[in-house]
């Protein structure tokens, strides 16, 4: 069958070209149209310079002109999917008038994360809100703010013993920022404790991916727990580690939480799919992991589901207190791939 032909809006940042990574030899879906500002418009991509992967650029995608974020413009490239890595300012209509034309926008940006049509969505945790855009031609999905992604992956384990309250302290990698990001002055030999907006993100985000989803409404009733989260960026280039402590209803012991976590299983609709990794949370048992340097590009198999898997450690428990670290790759599960594997389960339900 041909491939959709896909658009990646806001090509040059970190989450555009982790886009092209991920997509590169796709089964579905191949790039076709890249978008940046308005003042690159008509440039080769390679050309910007902008390209700060270890992957080499793929040379046809490199050739391409960069186009503006014109709805028009874009839409007559011939694009049946866009992958949205804009600021949410410029989202913000770009993407509502672009699914107004018919094209499904798989999106990272915040701007229509909570509007009650559109899915927040991670295919482990809540795949069924996908069916919010049955029907529709033109759509947008989201996927989570990336510090709410690798969270909610163990809270849906931990989920069915009732969680009554979230303590996160996250700490969090500069890529987080973008590119060029924190200034190299202010995060060198650095911690910074506050990461403007994050934590209100993670406070609804979560509430929203693990709420009920009502099929005949389509829409979610937000889960009845609070997070109370601390944000803190940190001098990693890559992944967001976080200290969770969980409040849960139904007390376990320490090992039947580690045996919960080891046998997480993604639903049978999502395990298949080429960017879901087989196992969608690692436990590593080790005293001293999760690290970044050898556990952010968790995920198999290799390179589809690179740095897709959470990886989980330090379990603890004390009565009621559930207490884990957890480590997750911001820019892989927590953005392009994750929103890969979000248009990968619409395209195996019919929805494309
Ligand atoms: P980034 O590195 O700063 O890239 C921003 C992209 O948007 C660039 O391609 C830039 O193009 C383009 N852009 C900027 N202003 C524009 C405008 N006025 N019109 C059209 N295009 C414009 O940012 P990023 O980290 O990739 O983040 C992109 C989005 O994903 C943000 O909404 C962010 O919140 C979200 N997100 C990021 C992460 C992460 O870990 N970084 C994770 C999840 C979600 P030029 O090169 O032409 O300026």
């Amino acid at each position: 069958m041909a491939k959709i032909k896909a658009a990646i809006l806001g090509a040059t940042g970190m989450v555009g070209q982790r886009f092209i990574e991920a997509l590169i030899d796709h089964p579905y879906f191949e790039v076709s149209a890249l978008v940046a500002s308005a003042k690159r418009e008509g440039g080769l991509y390679v050309d910007t310079g902008r390209w700060k992967l270890e992957t080499p650029l793929p040379e046809r995608v490199g050739g391409l002109k960069l186009i503006p974020p014109d709805a028009d413009k874009i839409a007559s490239t011939g694009v049946g999917i866009a992958f949205s890595a804009l600021p949410s300012d410029v989202a913000a209509q770009l993407e509502t008038d672009l699914a107004a034309k018919g094209i499904a926008v798989f999106s990272n940006t915040a701007s229509h994360r909570m509007d009650s049509e559109v899915p927040l969505l991670v295919p482990e945790v809540n795949a069924e809100a996908i069916d919010m855009v049955r029907d529709k031609k033109g759509f947008i999905v989201t996927n989570a703010n990336c510090s709410t992604t690798g969270l909610v992956v163990p809270l849906k384990v931990l989920q069915p013993l009732g969680i009554r309250r979230v303590f996160v302290a996250t700490y969090q990698a500069i890529s987080g920022a973008g590119y060029p990001g924190v200034p190299s002055l202010d995060i060198l030999g650095n911690i910074i404790p506050h990461i403007n907006g994050e934590e209100e993100k993670i406070q609804r985000e979560a509430k929203k991916i693990l709420g009920a989803y009502d099929t005949s409404s389509k829409r979610v009733k937000d889960a009845g727990f609070e997070v109370y989260p601390t944000c803190i960026r940190i001098p990693v280039v890559d992944g967001h580690l976080e200290a969770v402590e969980v409040e849960v209803t139904e007390k376990r012991s320490e090992q039947e939480i580690v045996r919960l976590f080891e046998t997480f299983e993604s639903p049978k609709e999502v395990a298949g799919l080429p960017t879901a990794p087989k196992k969608p949370v690692i436990y590593r048992a080790e005293a001293d992991r999760p690290q970044h340097r050898y556990d952010v590009n968790a995920g198999e198999p290799r390179e589809r589901a690179w740095g897709m898997a959470v990886s989980v450690g330090r379990v603890r428990v004390t009565g009621n207190f559930v207490r884990f670290v957890l480590l997750s790759h911001n820019t892989r599960r927590g953005a392009a791939p994750g929103s890969v594997l979000n248009a990968e389960l619409a395209y195996s339900k019919g929805y494309l």
